[in-house]
């Protein structure tokens, strides 16, 4: 399988198809010691990633690690990810029919605030819901929250309120199975079928977010995410990037 993503990285890169790939790792909050050991991955490694942060969840422990890296941007992860849904099957904290419109977006204001007040530069206006649900009501209105745009999950372009999404296409936990790493086939084999796709793609401005969980990951999904940053990194045609800056109309801005 890593031989199957060399190839097509060459084969975009032989198309004069740039790729640009970002890195999100969710649930920022209490501390455990697989915080520092994810940014001392990637500090090591020298490579942005994301950290969708939960601002009622955070302790000084978790914030000293983050601010003192020089690879680590920071992304809302709602307020408390706490499951509020009333739907059987579905996990949000943002349920219409559970919380106040108004109570939803003071707790994101103050979370946002938070966020700015403790990360400064590194922070990067950005929200993310938990379990990548979000009440429709509450999404038309998270405009007034000034956000940049939202990372969800699926293919990134405007959704149905006209938000911009830039989202992660690659899970690295199977969570239909477990909450662990699902093996290096699991995640290689949906970042292959990203890279076709773009194959036939017109124009296609290729960018493939990477999603992780810390907290679960264990050590065969650290050593697994470790080896595919030094897999691509090194490879033409490849930037991996944080996705952040203003909406143009159609693209975001890219900065590296
Ligand atoms: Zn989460």
């Amino acid at each position: 399988m890593w031989r199957e993503l060399e190839k097509y990285i060459e084969m975009l890169y032989r198309m004069q198809k740039p790729i640009k790939i970002w890195f999100r790792d969710d649930d920022l909050g209490f501390y455990i010691p697989e915080v520092k050991k994810m940014v001392n991955l990637f500090d090591k490694v020298e490579v942005p990633i994301v950290y969708s942060a939960i601002p009622s969840l955070l302790v000084n422990e978790t914030i000293d690690i983050v601010r003192s890296s020089k690879t680590a941007f920071v992304a809302q992860h709602g307020w408390n990810h706490r499951n509020n849904s009333l739907k059987a099957g579905v996990k949000t904290e943002f349920d219409d029919d559970a919380c106040e419109l108004s109570i939803m977006i003071n707790n994101i204001n103050q979370g946002k605030k938070k966020l700015q007040d403790l990360f400064g530069p590194k922070y990067l206006n950005v929200f993310v819901p938990p379990w990548h649900e979000m009440s429709p009501k509450l999404e038309q209105e998270i405009y007034k929250c000034r956000f940049h745009y939202i990372s969800s999950w699926g293919p990134n372009g405007r959704n149905d309120n006209n938000f911009y999404e830039i989202n992660t296409q690659v899970d690295i936990i199977d969570w239909s199975i477990s909450d662990k790493f699902a093996g290096e086939n699991y995640a290689l084999s949906q970042l292959v079928s990203e890279l076709q796709e773009g194959l036939t793609k017109e124009n296609s401005r290729l960018c493939i977010g990477i999603l992780s969980h810390h907290r679960t990951m264990g050590t065969e999904g650290f050593e697994f995410v470790e080896r595919l940053i030094n897999t691509i990194k090194i490879l033409p045609g490849v930037e991996i990037i944080i996705p952040k800056g203003e909406v143009d109309g159609k693209s975001i801005i890219y900065d590296s």
